[in-house]
């Protein structure tokens, strides 16, 4: 029977589209399509194939009010789409312009005459990505560029919270010779996940603690190896030595960037006692003169929550920090309007580790403020914590970064923040505690994720 599933428009709470997740004969049938035309693909070499990517480029640009208009439905803000769009071309071109070094880089010694050994490097045939709705367009890609410049086939499903740039991006794949056959994007919710686990041979899967502890679990019965890209609760730890409005437009920066929504977005701030009052009330300042777009997409730094029910959970962070104590500088509270959930910007102090919005991830344009007096104090306020993505540290150089390498994260920002790609082509980072698994995402080791090594030994 065929399955449909309402989707809900973050803009007027209204579900006003639909989609139809394949059944599991139909994916297993186009999986498979997929897997039969990755000899062909990978036969083409890494010319041919960055080829191909960089001609994705060209159809994107050409379908690209399609694929805006349907990311802007789908998240209901537009600058952040924009960025998605420009993101994704930038991060292909880089690649592809970095793919023949990485994968020789990857591919290590080839040969050794003395042994007649041959090291060989053999890409997954069909590699699946499961991607999260904060980042709808560049996170169901941001592997996948990587696997098909590696030379697998791939098959994405981005989450159902955020499905309508699906049909525009797949007119866009259509249009490019080869790699519309190694490519493809699939509507489905978690049932269809989970298909996409057993149909493929390894995964890339970006999204919460808990579903990616189920995909692991699933994943783990057949041996598969699983990447995982999970969630965070990132701390800025901010210096006597830093300057306080330096300080503030990197915190409040990254902190509402999509409205919080990131999985990288800075979520505890750590203030030495000697800048802290300076800090807050700068960081104030800042937040109040953002404006969320309720009006006019176009209009305003700050979308609405995209996933409704991500708002109740940002709802009862708050209540459950007041209650306990915290004071509300500014904000506060979910606004709802015309149907939609907008956050306000809120500044919090009197915050202490043991609120929710200390411990776990907050999603939301949210900014609790703690003093410290001593480095040792915020080396350890910043790790306690279960995750480590990212972190940032601002003042005098040489100490933030001795105060850095102490912080249990992959991503460390010394006086920045920047959320996307930001990493340039060749750092790596590594995903610590709850916050991933299986080494690095960016940088060349992100070639490595597809490669299975092939020991050829001849008598
Ligand atoms: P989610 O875990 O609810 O869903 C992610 C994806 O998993 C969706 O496509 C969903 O359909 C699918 N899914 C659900 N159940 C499944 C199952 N049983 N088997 C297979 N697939 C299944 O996450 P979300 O709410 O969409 O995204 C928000 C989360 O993603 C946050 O925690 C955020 O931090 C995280 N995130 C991490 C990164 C990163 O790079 N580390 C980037 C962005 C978002």
């Amino acid at each position: 029977m065929t399955r449909t599933l309402e989707i809900r428009n973050p803009r007027t709470g209204a579900n006003d589209y639909v989609i139809t997740p394949l059944d599991r004969q139909a994916l297993q049938h186009r999986c498979e399509a997929l897997r039969a035309a990755q000899p062909a693909w990978l036969a083409r070499g890494i010319e041919g194939r960055a080829k191909a990517m960089l001609d994705l480029c060209d159809a994107v640009d050409r379908h690209y009010d399609a694929i805006l208009a349907a990311l802007c439905a789908d998240t209901g803000r537009h600058e952040w789409s924009v960025n998605e769009i420009e993101g994704l071309k930038g991060i292909t071109r880089m690649r592809c312009a970095t793919a023949a070094e990485a994968l020789a880089e990857a591919s290590g010694q080839s040969s050794d005459p003395t042994l007649r050994f041959q090291q060989q490097h053999v890409p997954y045939e069909l590699v699946g990505i499961i991607s999260p709705w904060n980042y709808p367009l560049i996170l169901c890609m941001i592997d996948a560029i990587t696997a098909l410049l590696a030379g697998s086939a791939v098959a994405i499903k981005p989450s159902e919270v955020t499905p309508r740039f699906i049909k525009p991006f797949r007119q866009a794949i259509q249009e490019v010779d080869y790699l519309r056959d190694v490519l493809d994007v699939f509507e489905g919710d978690g049932e269809t996940g989970a298909m996409i686990v057993d149909l493929t041979d390894t995964l890339v899967f970006t999204g919460s603690v808990r579903t990616g502890r189920k995909v692991q679990e699933h994943a783990a019965r057949q041996f598969k190896t699983v990447f995982l890209e999970l969630g965070g609760s990132d701390p800025a730890v901010v210096l006597d030595s830093a300057e306080p409005d330096f300080a503030a437009e990197i915190i409040v920066r990254g902190s509402v960037e999509n409205s919080g929504q990131l999985c990288c977005a800075i979520e505890r701030v750590y203030v030495q006692r000697g800048v802290y009052d300076a800090v807050c009330k700068r960081v104030v300042a800042r937040v109040e003169a953002l404006t969320m777009n309720m009006d006019d997409i176009r209009q305003g730094e700050l979308g609405p929550i995209i996933f409704a029910r991500q708002a109740d959970i940002l709802r009862d962070q708050l209540a459950d920090a007041v209650a306990k104590g915290a004071k509300v500088l500014t904000g506060g509270k979910i606004r709802e309007h015309g149907g939609g959930l907008w956050c306000e910007p809120t500044v919090l102090v009197d915050v202490t580790q043991d609120m929710a919005i200390m411990r776990d991830e907050t999603f939301g344009p949210i900014i609790p403020i703690m003093a410290f007096d001593t480095e040792e104090e915020a080396v350890r306020l910043a790790n306690d914590t279960e995750f480590g993505l990212s972190a940032a540290v601002i003042g005098d150089e040489a100490k933030a970064i001795a105060l850095g390498s102490r912080i249990n994260a992959g991503g460390m920002w010394i006086n920045d923040f920047d959320t996307m790609g930001g990493v340039g082509a060749r750092a790596e980072k590594t995903a610590f505690g709850c916050s991933g698994l299986g080494g690095t995402r960016y940088g060349y080791g992100g070639f490595r994720r597809f490669l299975r090594k092939k020991a050829i030994v001849i008598r």
